[in-house]
């Protein structure tokens, strides 16, 4: 049994999640202590259980500690099924990152998966699902697997209500590959949702977005959602290269301007703009866990995040692979993936 102390480096769910997920994928018991003692509200919240119960169901595992509020998670992994599956987290929580917790053992299962997942669609600290559907599935997707994701209706905090559905056709194992350039910009998009709330909000939006990127009018879509469970707005750039699409999201807020919400999109999308590494912080701590599955490939980020860091510690208590550091000369920094030979 591996031993994980969830109050490692970020604290966060992450490493509850990628715990999980590798348990299954080796076929190791784990025993997660300290969940999430680095947050403000501390042990298993409506998201992470939901993330347990998941995995416990894909894979018929025996759990202990799956109850809101446990500080401790003790995994016992079996087989993975492939099949039809429908998760409901209940509130706002993320369906995306419900979703992250099965999705590589669901990609190496003995057949196909459809998946329906209830909840939020669009949370702040979670990959809202544009990012999913845009940046992170299709670089999954040349590892070998296809998994098609769809938005039913989103779903925002603090009412929830959303509703994505994936399929999932499994490969036999992953192919890592190198992202270590973007290529030629090939479109550059901005979509901005808004649910049960008035449209000027998105039209003020669209304008910010207009004036202080330059794109061409067409570049911008508002979508307005009514019917929908609560009120919501977000703001998505999407930059578009041959070799990755990287998403930029602004998440309106109580209180939080129309304006305000637009500019932080942009700022994000300028400062990526400004460098030339591929996998943004987002993509990069995410991306982590399928390369070191595959045990090869590289990645050019844009700089490690806290969520990073402590990602690669975790990924070496379960794998026998080697994540090698190099710093480049632009500050960005390449890892590579290996399996190890001794
Ligand atoms: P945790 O805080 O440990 O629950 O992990 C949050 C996860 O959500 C990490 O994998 C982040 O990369 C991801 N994430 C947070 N915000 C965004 C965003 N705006 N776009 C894409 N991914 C995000």
């Amino acid at each position: 049994m591996i031993d994980i102390d969830g109050s490692y480096g970020e604290g966060g769910g992450q490493i509850l999640r990628s715990s999980l997920a590798l348990s299954i994928l080796t076929g190791t018991p784990v025993r997660i202590r300290n969940i999430r003692a680095g947050r403000r509200k501390p042990g298993l919240l409506r998201q992470h259980l939901t993330a347990v119960q998941a995995a416990t169901q894909v894979c018929g595992a025996r759990v202990h500690g799956d109850s809101i509020g446990s500080p401790e998670v003790v995994f016992d992994p079996g087989e993975v099924i492939g099949g039809a599956y429908e998760f409901d987290v209940g509130t706002a929580g993320s369906t995306t990152l419900v979703l992250q917790t099965i999705l590589i053992p669901l990609m190496l299962a003995d057949r196909p998966s459809r998946i329906v997942l209830d909840g939020g669609t669009h949370n702040p600290f979670a990959p809202p699902f544009d990012f999913l559907a845009k940046a992170y599935l299709p670089l999954v997707n040349r590892m070998g697997p296809s998994v098609r994701a769809t938005l039913e209706r989103p779903g925002f905090y603090p009412a929830g209500g959303g509703r994505i559905v994936v399929e999932i056709d499994p490969a036999t194992s992953l192919r890592g590959f190198a992202l270590c350039e973007r290529g030629p910009l090939t479109r550059q998009h901005g979509r901005v949702i808004v649910a049960n709330l008035p449209p000027s909000i998105g039209e003020r939006e669209i304008s910010v977005l207009n004036k202080q990127l330059g794109w061409e009018s067409e570049a911008f879509e508002l979508e307005i959602v009514t019917k929908c469970r609560g009120p919501g707005n977000i703001v998505t750039l999407s930059l578009e290269y041959e070799q990755v699409t990287e998403v930029f999201t602004g998440f309106g807020e109580v209180r939080r301007s129309a304006e305000a919400v637009a500019t932080h999109a942009v700022q994000m999308c300028q400062r990526y703009l400004g460098q030339s590494a591929p996998v943004g912080e987002y993509l990069t701590d995410q991306l982590m866990l399928p390369m070191a599955v595959s045990g090869s490939g590289a990645l050019r980020s844009t700089g490690l995040s806290g969520h990073s860091e402590t990602h690669i510690e975790l990924i070496r208590r379960f794998l026998r692979v080697s994540i090698d550091r190099h710093r480049n000369h632009d500050r960005s920094e390449t890892l590579t993936f290996a399996e190890k030979t001794t």
